[in-house]
């Protein structure tokens, strides 16, 4: 009998809800758990869920309580955990600012040379400044970190930061990133021959592939294709049908999402019509 894979996952939170989304959109049907139910598993695969907080995965997986797990890569190198990252998963993207208040003189890393900086990543900070030969104090505090200047406990903070609105809420203004975090899924170190292990981050990895492109279809006068071939932004040959109309071919091509929005009126001031793109559900390169 095959032995079924175990992954923690984010009982609460905010990756809690996206990682669910992934293992859904991979096909693996997992289980929604009951209320307060630390445990489920998938219908279509050898998996079994656990539930536990997202801070906890990290230490889950290194001492091997489960096989893998979806955590933030923050508070796998927070931890210093010894587990290995199998794949990024392109959600709960933030970095780890550090921060001073509007009216402080700081502009940079290097301003906070001898000064109190208060977070909760102490072990990424420390690092991270030391790795800069900057020397300063670091206080460690539970959470909200935001306030630690005003109420006198250090003179800047590092915290982590997605758009920015919580700093400028509480009188702060970023100076220096030290740490760029996104979901990551992990595996135990030296695992990787377990089975279920490489098919699940090659499952996970085709939808989070996927998600980062779009299916782009258009049509063009066959005269104009090398004009508009040339700006694609395709790795690979996109695909040139001809169309039952002379003259007029259809142009199909996965194109990277971020690009979509500046390439849309770039095909069209090159005469490519009826252009439409679609969301894919799975790539694998
Ligand atoms: P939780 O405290 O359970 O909501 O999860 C916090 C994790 O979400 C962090 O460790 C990061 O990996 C990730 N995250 C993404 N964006 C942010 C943000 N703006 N603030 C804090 N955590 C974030």
């Amino acid at each position: 009998m095959t032995r079924r894979l175990t992954l923690a996952l984010p009982s609460k939170g905010r990756l809690r809800e996206p990682a669910w989304a992934l293992l859904e959109a991979s096909g693996v049907d997992p289980q929604e758990p009951g209320e307060r139910v630390l445990q489920s598993h998938c219908r279509n695969a050898d998996i079994d869920l656990l539930f536990v907080r997202a801070d906890d995965v990290p230490e889950y997986v290194q001492d091997g309580i489960v096989d893998c797990g979806i955590t933030g890569l923050d508070l796998v190198a927070e931890r210093q955990s010894d587990v290995e990252v199998l794949l990024r998963l392109g959600f709960g993207k933030c970095s780890l600012q550090a921060a001073v208040a509007f009216e402080d003189d700081a502009t940079g890393l290097d301003d906070l040379r001898g000064r109190r900086i208060a977070t909760s990543h102490p072990a990424i900070t420390g690092a991270a400044l030391a790795e800069r030969g900057i020397d300063a104090e670091i206080v460690r505090v539970g959470g909200a970190v935001e306030i630690s200047p005003r109420l006198g406990l250090a003179d800047a903070i590092v915290d982590l930061v997605s758009t920015g609105s919580t700093l400028r809420t509480n009188g702060l203004r970023a100076i220096g990133t030290l740490f760029d975090s996104e979901a990551v899924l992990v595996g135990r170190t030296g695992s990787d021959d377990l089975a279920g292990r490489k098919l699940l981050t090659t499952v996970l990895g085709s939808v989070t592939n996927a998600r980062a492109n779009r299916y782009l279809l258009c049509n063009v006068a066959k005269d104009r294709l090398a004009e508009v071939t040339a700006i694609l932004p395709t790795r690979g040959s996109p695909t040139v049908m001809d169309l039952a109309t002379p003259g007029v071919v259809a142009v199909h091509a996965l194109v990277p999402a971020a690009d979509i929005w500046s390439l849309l009126p770039e095909l069209e001031a090159r005469g490519a019509s009826s252009i439409l793109t679609l969301p894919v559900e799975r790539m694998m390169p």
